[in-house]
């Protein structure tokens, strides 16, 4: 997709698979001219750990630049926040404490989206996707057990408790990939649009 659309971002928890591209979409909207104002929610410590980030990859442009359009942060939790045009909560989920994991919950236009993060099972989950159009979940492996992610298996186990419309998976090891035919809930492709 085309950067400059990007109106909000919004993290589930600290790794940096997650929000390590944030950095250089800063940059990269810097030089493109961006005006419009970018709108970031996530853990509480995702400002710090992106001034960290920016330090580390590019200190001649983040120390020195100052970006000429509006960013904007905010914590998010289970009250739900505007983020850009999307109303936002967040809910803690099990994975790696320090990473500060969280399912999230995007109404837009009437429709709900929701997110686990990177989670192994638990019920947080049945929460975090209650009544979606939409939920985007991760199966890291298809039968291995693994104490921080979700299996394939384990999700098929639970998918009566969940009370979404729709599944996706994402977050697919190789593992994973090897059995995709065998699946029947729907795997994320990159660059995958979804009209709901
Ligand atoms: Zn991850
Ligand atoms: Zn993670």
């Amino acid at each position: 997709m085309d950067p400059a659309t990007i109106q909000a971002i919004a993290i589930s928890h600290l790794h940096g698979d997650h929000f390590g591209g944030i950095p250089y979409l800063l940059m990269e909207q810097y030089f493109a001219g961006r005006t419009a104002p970018l709108a970031i929610g996530g853990p509480r410590e995702l400002q710090q750990r992106l001034a960290r980030a920016g330090d580390a990859l590019y200190p001649d442009f983040f120390r020195k630049t100052a970006l000429d359009y509006p960013v904007s942060f905010v914590t998010l939790g289970e009250t739900p926040v505007m983020l850009g045009a999307a109303e936002v909560s967040a809910h803690p989920v099990t994975h790696v404490a320090e990473s500060d994991p969280h399912g999230l919950r995007v109404k837009v236009e009437g429709k709900l989206i929701a997110y686990s993060g990177d989670a192994r099972w638990s019920d947080e989950l049945v929460t975090v996707a209650q009544g979606a159009d939409l939920f985007i979940c991760e199966s890291t492996s298809f039968a291995k057990p693994d104490p921080a992610h979700l299996s394939y298996k384990e999700l098929i186990a639970n998918r009566a408790k969940l009370d979404c419309r729709r599944i996706i998976l994402t977050h697919l090891g190789q593992e994973a990939l090897a059995h995709v035919a065998e699946m029947e809930l729907e795997p994320a492709q990159d660059g995958m649009l979804v009209t709901l």
